[in-house]
């Protein structure tokens, strides 16, 4: 066939759509169902199953869970391991100076919560919305945005069987058309639509930048004898400098497991970092390495998280529709916690789409969400430790982090001496020219602790159509050559936790690979590209991670 004879889209009609089975989107098409049985709702989710692209630590706090299903302690879950100990470390390359827990502000108490796979609970999450007649497509990602009088008015899912030239293969389909009278985004942080969104009603006026973090993650299956169910460590500093924002998470759960991520806040300058070997080289520590004496490491995967907080989050609602959760930017970033707040923004837009749904209302602007989060619990929570992220980027790690403690102390009683501090440049902007920096020399992996990028990969279990157009779109190719490899030296062949981007020499000339078969959709190359020139869109529904437990 080819593109002039495409046929229509088919048109399917429901009170709500929701955008992405995580934590918010289910949250809120629970909460709909609990509000309002009789109206329509679908949530579509680009992974091949409800969990397949979720990854994150996973330490949860039960606010949201116990007030969307109060019954939820009763019932088979998949929350099951309860936090016994909590240690967070200041590392050196050879000590780690253990923190007393009483110099911490008290909302860094881990103390009733749970370590969990979200993966698992989104899974559970889908079955209790399916069980309230909820419609959940996996499989299919919602590509484009439908406006109707220049308010949203749906979204339409991607087209599948187009080549790689833009033929039209033997089994192409058109995309369908889900039309609501309101559409929720919940696609988690630098959603593809939400970004749309952000920029097409200029939702971020006024606000501070966006800032963003990449986590990198591993699951170990580890020897009993390592083993301590419930034990919650965090740490900073080695191996990154003090001008480079991030740390480790290292949580005990279930059978024998042992979840180990790093993040690398996004605004660090050296375009010669790579957050995935400083990940490697930080589990040679040997407050650490022991624990994966005997092990084995089952699963490999990587997600960007936000990072601004208070400040950052844009103007939640446009006319149609709303955004929640990370793809609001809703994470509590010295915390690590972002599910509580993703599961909460949805039960509060939910309640004001039920009630609007309930006056006969449709496509406007629910401004009642936009004015009631501050208020809620979620601003609460971000609102303490909105300047840890900003004194931590201007101070570095060892001042930035004491004083930001001290700030969360202060908010914690009330009242701070510094209000609320700005975040300064996006992260795109911060990388310094490589002629200003040193390269990084990375130990080489020892296939047993220490792994290479391509061999970690394969444990994400990541699988796209080959023959498809290449969803990382690159807008100016000189841009590229001239600005990211002569002036930065290749940045994305470092930051990219999959090794989808390489600078290849053929011929004398240096030519731009991507191995976009290899995308673990964790954004980060949308986010820290530093001419802005990369733009991640969704491929074929259904590709990407398979991760079976993140
Ligand atoms: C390394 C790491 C560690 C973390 N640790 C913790 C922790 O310990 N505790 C905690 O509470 N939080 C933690 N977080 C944060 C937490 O994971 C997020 O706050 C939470 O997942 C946000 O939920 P969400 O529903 O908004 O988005 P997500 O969980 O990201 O879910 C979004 C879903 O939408 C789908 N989607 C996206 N775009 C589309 C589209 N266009 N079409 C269809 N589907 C789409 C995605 O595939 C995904 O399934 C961590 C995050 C990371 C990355
Ligand atoms: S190509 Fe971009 S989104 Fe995909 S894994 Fe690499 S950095 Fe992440």
């Amino acid at each position: 066939m080819n593109a002039a004879d495409v046929p229509a889209r088919e048109a399917m009609e429901f009170d709500v759509v929701v955008v992405g089975a995580g934590p918010a989107g289910l949250a809120a098409a629970i909460r709909l169902k609990q509000l309002s049985p009789d109206k329509s709702v679908v949530v579509v989710e680009k992974g091949s199953e409800v969990g397949a692209h979720i990854l994150s630590g996973a330490v949860v706090d039960p606010i949201g869970l116990d007030r969307l299903i109060p019954e939820w302690r009763g019932e088979d879950t998949p929350i099951k391991t309860a936090v016994t100990e909590d240690r967070f470390y200041v590392l050196s390359s050879s000590t780690a100076l253990r923190l007393p827990n009483f110099l911490l502000p008290p909302l860094m108490n881990n103390h009733g919560n749970f370590v969990v796979s979200l993966g698992d609970v989104c899974r559970y999450l889908a079955r209790k919305a399916e069980a309230l007649g909820v419609e959940i497509y996996p499989g299919f990602a919602a590509a484009e945005l439908l406006f109707e009088n220049g308010a949203v008015a749906g979204v339409a899912t991607g087209d599948m069987g187009i080549g790689k030239d833009g033929h039209h293969k033997a089994g192409f389909a058109r995309g369908m058309e889900l039309r609501a009278k309101y559409t929720l985004i919940a696609e988690g942080a630098r959603g593809s639509l939400a970004k749309v969104l952000i920029e097409r009603f200029g939702l971020a006026q006024d606000r501070q930048p966006q800032k963003f973090g990449i986590g990198l993650k591993e699951l170990w299956q580890v020897a009993p004898e390592q083993f301590h169910s419930g034990l919650v460590q965090h740490t900073m500093g080695w191996p990154l400098d003090n001008k480079t924002g991030g740390g480790s998470f290292l949580y005990h759960f279930g059978d024998n497991l042992v979840a180990v991520g790093f993040v690398v806040h996004l605004n660090y300058q050296n375009p010669y970092l790579s957050p995935f070997e400083e990940f490697q080289h930080f589990k040679t520590h040997p407050l650490v390495r022991g624990t994966f004496a005997g092990g084995t490491r089952i699963c490999y995967g990587a997600r960007a998280l936000t990072e601004g907080g208070w400040q950052s989050v844009p103007k939640l609602v446009f006319r149609g529709g709303a955004l929640i959760g990370c793809a609001a930017g809703f994470m509590n970033v010295p915390r690590i916690k972002g599910s509580h707040n993703a599961i909460l923004s949805g039960i509060l837009a939910a309640d004001h789409v039920a009630a609007a749904l309930g006056e006969g209302r449709t496509h406007d602007e629910l401004t009642n969400y936009e004015t009631a989060w501050r208020a809620s619990p979620i601003g609460r929570d971000l609102w303490r430790v909105r300047n840890a992220k900003p004194l931590w980027s201007k101070l570095g790690t060892l001042f930035g982090v004491a004083l930001g403690g001290l700030d969360m102390w202060t908010n914690t009683l009330g009242f701070s001496v510094l209000g609320t501090l700005r975040h300064g440049k996006p992260d795109w902007a911060t990388l310094k020219p490589a002629a200003q920096c040193h390269p990084i020399a990375y130990p080489k992996p020892d296939g047993r602790l220490t792994f290479d990028r391509l061999s970690s990969v394969y444990l994400s279990n990541t699988n796209h159509e080959e023959d498809q157009s290449v969803h990382l779109l690159v807008r100016d190719p000189s841009l590229q050559k001239s600005s990211e490899h002569d002036v930065y030296a290749g940045p994305s062949a470092r930051y990219c936790p999959a090794g989808v981007y390489e600078w290849v020499e053929e011929a004398g000339q240096e030519r731009y690979v991507i191995n976009a078969q290899n995308c673990v959709h964790c954004k980060t190359c949308d986010i820290k590209d530093p001419n802005q020139n990369i733009t991640w869109v969704p491929p074929e529904g259904g590709g990407g991670p398979n991760y079976p437990n993140m």
